[in-house]
């Protein structure tokens, strides 16, 4: 499970960060997750299901494109290049 806001949307970025299961799903780590990251390290949430989305299809869309750059900088740290 990733962490939700109080009406069960999944936490984001800062959302996640100050959400009060990150530490513990980041393994004690409090480092700040990538954009759209959730609560649960290289896990993304994006369009109707994260917290603060506008809930329109072009927000939807624009977060699929957002996502892209942080899927690489996730994919190189694992990879370690
Ligand atoms: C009646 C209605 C009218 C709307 N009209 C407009 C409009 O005019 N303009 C506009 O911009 N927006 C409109 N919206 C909002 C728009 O549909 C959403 O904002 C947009 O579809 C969100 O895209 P999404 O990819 O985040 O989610 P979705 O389009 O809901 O896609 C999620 C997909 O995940 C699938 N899924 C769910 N659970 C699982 C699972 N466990 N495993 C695998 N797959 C799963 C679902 O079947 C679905 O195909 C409307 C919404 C509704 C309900």
């Amino acid at each position: 499970m990733v962490g939700l806001d109080e009406k069960g949307f999944i936490a984001t970025g800062e959302n996640a960060w100050r959400h009060p299961s990150f530490t513990e799903h980041r393994g004690g780590s409090g480092g700040q997750p990538l954009l759209l990251e959730t609560t649960r390290p290289d896990v993304f949430a994006i369009g109707d299901v994260r917290s603060g989305s506008t809930k329109r299809v072009a927000s939807a869309v624009g977060d699929g494109a957002l996502v892209v750059r942080s899927l690489h900088e996730a994919l190189a740290g694992l990879s370690g290049t």
